[in-house]
């Protein structure tokens, strides 16, 4: 068993941390209240080479795994800048073109995706359907060599910021039972694509959006991989990498959120020369959500660790666990940090507030913890599925 990175991944996770601590939590907060996006740090982290680490070498990445993706998502939070569209742009979309995409696809897209110049959002979620994708109504139908695509989608994020949107449909001769699922790379400016910005009580520069496709008309190597077969193992292909990734931005998030309680609570005084973090009412809670922090972040280790060595199965449960974990301990984290800072916690000055919707946010999306119980009950536990 290892519990240490490797020499080159400790210089990534040093750089990467380098990098979010330039620009911090206070330019995080003022774009998103400004209704604005974190174009600088984003095109900055593509430039240094962190959008694309799991992108092979030949088509401009790092050539590395989930693993150094899962670093750049977690320094990143800790910084204060937990970007969601990591985990759609590099974890999903990258993942999903890379194993399944045709030749031409990697060509088209990985460049861009790596170097940070583009970016693909991923639309699965339908207001009718929810949880169960089984019901996903959005229809692919064949017109000719065409494809024509109808459906809708909710709260899908970054539209706004993508040039593509990879779509998960299901083909008309399937439109009903089992999901035979398809997916289409749509850009995002097709004819017949529209998008309406949801307001969402989540202080993010990163956006949400319903959007509605009516006969959206694409080319035949629009749809991802040589053939519809290609649907289940490329939608599955995505599944583990957006757990992983979104658990190590929890975690980031959570690390970030006892950071900066514990910095208060040693220094602030209020009775006499003791600073408040003396009071184990303070201190013992601050220390309990550092504990529920660190042992998701082991999960999230061990999750890309199985990941990256191809063990997938494995890697699901873990990725899961991870998921679970780390979304329960970053909420946890920055409930606590609130609480300790006192009054302080609910300025914007202390930037941990700031953070309650978006951790509140991370035990929904992108999987809720229900359906990753569901999951354990199923597949750890051997209990029949309940839906
Ligand atoms: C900030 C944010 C960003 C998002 N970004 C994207 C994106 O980029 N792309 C995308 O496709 N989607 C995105 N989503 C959607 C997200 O994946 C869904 O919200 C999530 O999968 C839950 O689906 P739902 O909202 O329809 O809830 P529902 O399915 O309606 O579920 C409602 C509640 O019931 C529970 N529930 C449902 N079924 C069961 C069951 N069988 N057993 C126990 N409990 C159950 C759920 O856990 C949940 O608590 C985003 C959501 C948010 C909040």
């Amino acid at each position: 068993m290892n519990f240490d990175l490797t020499p080159e991944q400790d210089q990534l996770r040093d750089a990467v941390r380098a990098l979010g601590r330039k620009y911090g939590h206070g330019y995080f907060v003022e774009k998103a209240r400004a209704g604005a996006h974190t174009t600088e740090l984003w095109q900055e982290a593509g430039r240094l080479g962190y959008l694309g680490v799991n992108i092979p070498t030949e088509y401009g990445g790092g050539g590395g795994g989930i693993t150094e993706l899962a670093i750049v998502c977690e320094e990143l939070a800790a910084a204060g800048c937990p970007l969601l569209l990591l985990v759609v742009s590099p974890a999903i979309a990258a993942t999903v073109i890379n194993k399944h995409g045709t030749d031409e696809q990697r060509k088209r897209h990985l460049p861009g995706l790596a170097d940070g110049s583009q970016k693909i959002v991923f639309a699965i979620t339908e207001p009718e359907a929810g949880s169960n994708f089984h019901r996903l109504g959005t229809v692919a139908r064949r017109d000719g060599d065409d494809w024509l695509l109808t459906g809708r989608k909710c709260y899908i994020s970054g539209v706004d910021e993508a040039g593509h949107v990879l779509v998960v449909a299901r083909t008309e001769d399937s439109s009903t039972g089992k999901l035979k699922p398809a997916l289409f790379i749509v850009p995002t400016d097709a004819p017949g694509l529209e998008k309406s910005k949801l307001d969402m009580e989540i202080l993010s520069p990163e956006n949400q959006f319903l959007l509605y496709l009516d006969d959206v008309r694409l080319p035949a190597d629009a749809l991802v991989g040589e053939s519809l077969d290609a649907g289940l193992p490329a939608l599955f292909a995505g599944l583990n990498p957006e757990r992983i990734t979104v658990a190590a931005m929890g975690a980031g998030t959570g690390r970030y959120a006892v950071e900066r309680a514990s910095e208060y609570t040693a220094t602030r005084k209020v009775w006499g020369g003791r600073s408040i973090g003396t009071h184990q009412g303070v201190a013992h809670p601050l220390a309990h959500a550092a504990v529920q922090v660190e042992l998701a972040r082991l999960m999230i280790h061990k999750a890309a660790t199985l990941y990256d060595a191809g063990r997938d199965l494995e890697a699901g449960v873990a990725g899961n666990m991870a998921k679970y974990a780390a979304g329960e301990a970053a909420a946890l984290a920055v409930d606590t940090a609130v609480q300790a800072l006192g009054g302080a916690g609910m300025t914007t000055e202390y930037g941990v507030a700031t953070l309650l919707g978006a951790v509140r946010a991370g035990r929904i999306a992108p999987v809720s913890r229900e359906m990753i119980l569901n999951f354990v009950a199923q597949h750890v536990l051997g209990q029949d599925k309940s839906y």
